[in-house]
């Protein structure tokens, strides 16, 4: 293997620059060019290739210069998009002409479940060998048990909660929380057990809007009667349920507005919690996904996805690493979404466990 190819696509997630810096390094160590295709699979389709890697005078490869900062960095220095053309056989048809004219011999494709949709597709449609790597903030690609960027996120939004519950203690506040996470409420999960939130509302558990303000009035009566009198009420909601927040809010509001000195208050973290420095947990997958990679890639491996801590797949010589085919990954995403992978009833079961003593 001469030349390989790398590209970040759909959400950015911190941690997408540690895992090309770790693939430019631990290419050029064994002689392999890497070129980035610019914005992701767009640059794919047009030909646009930045050259990553560098002939040395003495021989030998190594990173272009003034790329060493890239492993600390959140967003993705490649660039993303969502590139409608991929979705299309012509698209991808392109995509590998332009890879073989490039000479390039292996891709490693960086992305959430869309992205790697796409790569299996491609893998299946041309000749070079094609690899994923998870990264996605929303954690829903089934396969890993964490994607890179889950971690970063987590930690921005406990922060974002520390921040809220100060303030919130010394006014004695309900506040509603909302992160990110369409299908997948793992964020939300993960966060408000992380947080000590008083309450959680995910799409896994749907509830119509009277259900859950039932719920959430008892819980704000309970909590500020005097004999508990909480000094603040964190409730954390997925922005995938239903009811949109802003109502959610105003319809409690109106439910206790006999409580005296008790107010409701809303905060949508949304695009926050995207970007910012990988943390170290991120950083760490990055590098050991990014040899998974190129070991497989190596190998002459096609069509798989490298997954950290997998149920499913084969493990690689890092015991923490598998690589798993990706039309497996496929059918592990949906029922890891759909509520029927054991992941997502082992979660279930333990939030159920949780959410009574996070009312406590
Ligand atoms: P993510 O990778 O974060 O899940 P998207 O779902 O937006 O993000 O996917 C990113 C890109 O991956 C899309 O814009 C498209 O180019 C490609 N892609 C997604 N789904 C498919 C698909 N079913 N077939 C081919 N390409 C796809």
């Amino acid at each position: 293997m001469r030349k390989i190819a790398v590209l970040t696509s759909g959400g950015d997630a911190p941690g997408m620059n540690a895992a090309v810096w770790a693939i430019i390094k631990l290419a050029a160590a064994r002689d392999i060019s890497v070129v980035g295709a610019e914005a992701g699979y767009d640059g794919l389709i047009d030909g646009n290739f930045q050259e990553l890697t560098r002939e040395l005078d003495e021989g030998g490869l190594a990173p272009v210069s003034g790329l060493d900062w890239l492993a600390g960095t959140g967003g993705t220095f490649l660039g993303s998009s969502r590139c409608p053309r991929f979705m299309e056989p012509e698209g991808r048809a392109e995509a590998a002409q332009r890879m073989s004219h490039a000479g390039v011999d292996g891709l490693i494709v960086i992305g959430g479940n869309g992205s790697l949709t796409g790569a299996h597709l491609l893998a299946n449609e041309c000749d070079v060998p094609v690899v994923g790597i998870p990264a996605s903030i929303d954690n829903d690609v089934g396969g890993s048990t964490d994607a890179i960027g889950v971690d970063t996120a987590l930690n921005t939004i406990i922060e974002a909660c520390d921040r809220i519950s100060d303030t919130a203690r010394s006014h004695q506040r309900a506040f509603i929380l909302e992160v990110m996470g369409r299908r997948s409420g793992y964020l939300a999960m993960a966060a408000a057990v992380a947080a000590t939130a008083d309450a959680v509302l995910l799409p896994e558990q749907p509830l119509d809007t009277d259900e859950i303000l039932d719920q959430l009035e008892s819980l704000l009566r309970r909590s500020f009667a005097t004999d508990r009198s909480k000094r603040r009420v964190l409730i954390i909601k997925a922005e995938g349920v239903p009811t949109p927040t802003l109502l959610l809010a105003d319809q409690l509001k109106e439910r206790v507005a006999d409580l005296d000195n008790v107010s409701v208050r809303t905060i949508v973290l949304g695009h926050l919690v995207r970007g910012g420095h990988p943390t170290f947990h991120d950083r760490l997958i990055a590098g050991r996904l990014a040899l998974g990679a190129l070991d497989a890639l190596e190998a002459r491996t096609t069509d798989v996805m490298v997954g950290w801590q997998s149920n499913i797949g084969t493990k690689t010589q890092d015991p923490q690493v598998s690589t798993v085919p990706l039309a497996d990954m496929l059918v592990e995403t949906e029922k890891l979404l759909d509520g029927t992978s054991d992941v997502t009833a082992m979660r279930m079961h333990l939030i159920r466990e949780v959410q009574g003593v996070l009312a406590l």
